[in-house]
């Protein structure tokens, strides 16, 4: 009987601990701004080379530095990807770049209107920064003329078209944001490669593939 209480305190003084350290929000900051995960783990010229066999019209960067935090490291100017139009350049890490260049071929994005890549912010109500600052997150406004703004909902064939877009994109970004997460996302998706795991529930035992579509 002894013993069980004396585990049970090391358990409670351990458990304790940790919650003290992890309370502290610096460390929560850190932990939770540079653990990028599900993301392609192709690091320098090895994801360039990626980006060129898949004929993504881009420049490389190099690292990009901005105030800290913020900045990007293996950042790429992408003016367009190989069946994608975009209504913009954006800027991106090279690993988001290939990401999205995959999420792009599976969903078949012929034209997409996007909101804006690199931002050095911080998530808004929060003191955590965004991984927009990392150029790790992009947020997209409509996809081959659907707009999440007007469309998200319909019941139709680009209402369709986006919640599908949207399950798939779960296969290559930890954090898929759509209108259903909050009042802030109503007009957009939000992507990135953070730590929360935020993703619309999937189907059991069917994995999507939009390609061709
Ligand atoms: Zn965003």
């Amino acid at each position: 009987m002894r013993k069980i209480k004396f585990s049970a305190l090391i358990i409670l003084t351990i458990s304790a601990t940790g919650y003290m350290i992890w309370g502290n929000t610096s460390l929560q900051k850190a932990v939770l701004q540079n653990l990028q995960i599900s993301k392609p783990h192709l690091r320098g010229e090895a994801c360039l080379k990626v980006l060129e066999e898949k004929k993504v019209n881009f420049s490389p960067l190099g690292n990009m530095q901005d105030k800290k935090p913020c900045g990007i490291e293996n950042a790429v100017r992408i003016e367009g990807f190989y069946a994608t139009k975009l209504s913009g350049p954006l800027t991106l890490s090279c690993m988001t770049a290939l990401s999205l260049a995959n999420w792009f071929e599976d969903i078949g994005a012929k034209q997409v209107t996007h909101m804006g890549s690199y931002n050095c912010r911080k998530i808004r109500g929060s003191s955590i920064m965004s991984q927009h600052s990392f150029g790790a997150a992009i947020d997209i406004a409509s996809i081959n003329g659907a707009s999440l703004k007007s469309e998200w909902q319909d019941e139709g064939e680009k209402g369709k078209y986006l919640r599908d877009a949207a399950t798939a994109a779960c296969d290559y970004f930890s954090n898929v944001l759509t209108p259903d997460y909050s009042a802030a996302h109503h007009d957009h998706f939000h992507l990135d490669h953070g730590l929360r795991l935020t993703c619309p529930r999937k189907p059991k035992n069917q994995h999507y593939r939009l390609a061709n579509q």
